[in-house]
């Protein structure tokens, strides 16, 4: 059997005052995956994802990505393999201002330990496929909102990470450009990109082949392990 890409068992959350911000959550990403996880405000998604993306630790339960538990890795191979492994779209795009579209690209390649000489022509080719590559220079602020997100999925997949976690990546974007950074997302995953979205909209999710639902910090529905969405 091959080995998930990401594998939590048993994993919890608290927050100071005992906030229980998930509770015994055991979910499976296997390779080439698509799946959303969907829930509404406050049902502990920013929390799941902190942890899928290794930027915050679990209370209780382990963490495993590429098989290697990551609760047991000192700081340094952390962040390594974070780079390597993970790839990260937020909501709000979180480029560098004043840095060309190729630059913000190639930046990420930079923490990843990749060559100079090797980082712009692997930003130009991800910017390609990402349908960009008539904006390489154009600075964030001569970009639409649209663009600006294809600009983050560039610098997400650029490394070819092993899992591309995607926190609402539609959600600052009008219809129109929502839209299309949903069917690149989808064109990334058809080409073997594993990838998770997490989303309140529901009509987002159920355009995934895999729906895992989350309601007061616990899995109430994953399709892969049998149910519906509720
Ligand atoms: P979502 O992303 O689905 O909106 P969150 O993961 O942000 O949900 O929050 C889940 C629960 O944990 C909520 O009750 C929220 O108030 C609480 N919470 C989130 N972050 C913190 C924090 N840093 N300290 C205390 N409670 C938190």
């Amino acid at each position: 059997m091959t080995v998930p890409v990401l594998e939590l068992r048993g994993v919890s959350k608290l927050y100071a005052g005992d906030v229980a911000a998930l509770s015994d959550v055991s979910l499976s990403i296997g390779a080439g995956e698509l799946l959303a996880i969907v829930g509404p405000s406050g049902s502990g998604k920013s929390t799941l994802l902190n942890i899928m993306g290794t930027l915050d630790d679990a209370s209780a339960g382990t963490v495993h990505i590429g098989g290697l538990d990551v609760g047991e890795l000192p700081d340094r191979r952390l962040s390594a393999l974070r780079g390597r492994l993970l790839g990260f779209v937020f909501q709000q795009f979180h480029l560098t201002d004043g840095l060309s579209a190729v630059d913000n690209v190639a930046t990420g390649l930079l923490y990843a330990g990749f060559a100079r000489r090797d980082r712009r022509p692997m930003a130009l080719e991800a910017l390609d496929r990402v349908g960009l590559a008539h904006r390489t220079n154009h600075l964030p602020s001569q970009l639409s909102g649209g663009e600006r997100q294809r600009v983050a999925i560039a610098r997400a997949v650029v490394n070819a990470p092993a899992l591309l976690l995607a926190d609402e990546p539609t959600g600052a974007l009008d219809t129109a450009n929502g839209e299309a950074v949903l069917e690149l997302l989808l064109g990334l995953n058809r080409d073997g990109t594993t990838i998770a979205i997490i989303t309140h909209d529901r009509d987002i999710a159920m355009r995934l082949p895999r729906q895992v639902e989350i309601r007061d910090g616990t899995i109430r529905h994953d399709t892969a392990t049998g149910g519906s969405l509720g």
